[in-house]
């Protein structure tokens, strides 16, 4: 029986130096949750970085063996490749073009050399693992080459690439000066997934127009290899957010911030700090809905977190100023003795308290300007047990493929969106059990483990039919 790799740029276990010991902190995040049962089976395995800076050999010896012991493989990185490949390539020139937002992408050579370089890292640490005959699964931006890199070193393999970000037009494609070779290292793959159609159509666009190679059926022929692309939109853990909101703990935590906020409605929005995700602008709208009406003026506050990221790169730094201007400015202007307009925390929460924050909310605003999927939306969405409470969702997101009962805006239009959390905050209850009803049909069922079932059974399908039509 082959067996399964796991390939992404972070292990799904975080290596951290604590004084003089390391210590070993498994990541929460929705892949490892998503892909855990998987990697963890007899021979299975996972290959990433463990998010530590090793300081001799003994040490680097020390952590394989701790984390082989838990099916992982490290890939170790210096801090000129973070630097060069994770920050520069990955964060300031993929992250920013894949967003829509080029006039942050930069292009350097010494990022790109990086980016190839530790593309060719990860494909000897697989290889070092992989049978010729082995089922790899490759994650994410930050490792577009590698598909192509394995697919020369076995070419019998079946590899699968995943995005979890968006794909873009061409026309953001065209841009970039090595666009050609991401395109034929993703090509690798014989199976390539996307969050959406919409993003499945912009790769196949660019892959015509950039290599000549046409499609048929969401199928591309590459050297007498037909690739497969389809759309897979990922999932979350459903019970898992559903039990951490009906836990004791999440309801402990509810009360006291509730004695504190007395009957003030609530509206929730919680990303990472992103220029991506829009937190300027739905701060601007929430100022307007206090212009507007100021009838909910002491009657709602915005619970507004805001976890710490990429603090690295220049843009991030400048956005949490602009964040925290703005937020102070709108506090200032009306607050009140007994009334806090804004309540901003710019931290990261344990799952109890951020479970906590999904029951006390009545409105999550989930409003960024472009996001692969967004998993708040549907995390909010499993945490309401009762069926009340709106989302108000960016069309821009990936999620809004599937939650058309949110309620859908485009988050550059100020007015829309202030008029949005209005109709939110009066929305009768029937309506927002009729919408949250159907989403939450829709979340629990094509759940994280679906996602990944989903993805690797089309794998190992276009894989026999390649083979079948040889
Ligand atoms: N999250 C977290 N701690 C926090 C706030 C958020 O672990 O304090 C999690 C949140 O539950 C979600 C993830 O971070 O699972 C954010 O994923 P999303 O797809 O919304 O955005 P991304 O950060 O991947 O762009």
């Amino acid at each position: 029986m082959p067996q399964t790799i796991i390939v992404s740029n972070r292990l799904p276990t975080k290596v951290q130096r604590t004084d003089d010991s390391l210590s070993f902190q498994p990541s929460e995040g929705g892949l490892a949750t998503g892909l855990g049962s998987i990697y963890r089976q007899e021979g299975n395995m996972w290959v990433g970085w463990p998010g530590l800076f090793v300081q001799d050999e003994a040490e680097e010896q020390y952590v394989t063996e701790q984390l082989s012991a838990d099916s992982m493989a490290p890939v170790f990185l210096t801090e000129a490749e973070i630097r060069d490949f994770y920050e520069g390539f990955s964060n300031s020139t993929l992250w920013p073009t894949f967003h829509y937002f080029t006039q942050f992408a930069t292009y350097e050579q010494t990022h790109w050399d990086a980016y190839v370089a530790v593309n060719e890292k990860f494909c000897a640490a697989v290889l070092a693992h992989a049978g010729p005959e082995d089922t790899i699964w490759v994650h994410d931006y930050q490792l577009l080459l590698l598909p192509e890199m394995l697919r020369r070193a076995r070419p019998e393999a079946t590899i699968g690439f995943f995005l979890h970000i968006p794909f873009p037009s061409y026309e953001l494609i065209r841009v970039l000066p090595w666009r050609s070779e991401l395109l034929r290292g993703m090509l690798g793959a014989d199976l390539i997934g996307f969050h959406t159609f919409g993003y499945m159509r912009h790769f196949l666009s660019a892959v015509s127009q950039v290599l000549g190679l046409p499609a048929q059926n969401g199928q591309i022929e590459v050297e007498q290899r037909a690739v497969r692309v389809d759309a897979f939109p990922m999932g979350i853990d459903y019970d898992r957010y559903a039990a951490a909101a009906d836990s004791d703990a999440a309801r402990q935590h509810e009360a006291a911030y509730r004695e504190v906020l007395r009957d003030t409605r609530v509206i929730l929005s919680i990303d990472r700090l992103d220029y991506t995700k829009g937190i300027a602008q739905r701060l601007r709208a929430f100022e307007l809905l206090l212009a507007r009406y100021p009838e909910w003026r002491e009657q709602v506050s915005l619970i507004m977190l805001v976890v710490p990221s990429r603090d690295q790169v220049a843009q991030y730094a400048s956005l949490k100023e602009e964040i925290d201007e703005l937020v102070g400015r709108i506090n200032a202007q009306f607050r009140t003795i007994t009334w806090t307009p804004i309540h901003y925390f710019y931290r990261s929460l344990p799952l109890e308290e951020l479970a906590s924050l999904y029951r006390l909310a009545e409105v999550a605003l989930v409003t960024p300007m472009r996001d692969g999927m967004n998993l708040v939306a549907k995390e909010f969405i499993a945490s309401k047990a009762d069926q009340r409470g709106v989302l108000i969702l960016s069309e821009r997101a990936g999620a809004a493929r599937e939650l058309s009962d949110a309620l859908i805006i485009n988050p550059t239009d100020t007015n829309q969106l202030t008029e949005a959390m209005h109709d939110a905050l009066v929305m009768p209850e029937e309506e927002q059990r009729q919408r949250m009803t159907a989403m939450q049909a829709l979340v629990r069922r094509y759940n994280v483990f679906s996602w990944t079932r989903l993805f690797l059974n089309q794998l190992t399908y276009t894989k026999m039919k390649q083979q079948t039509l040889a």
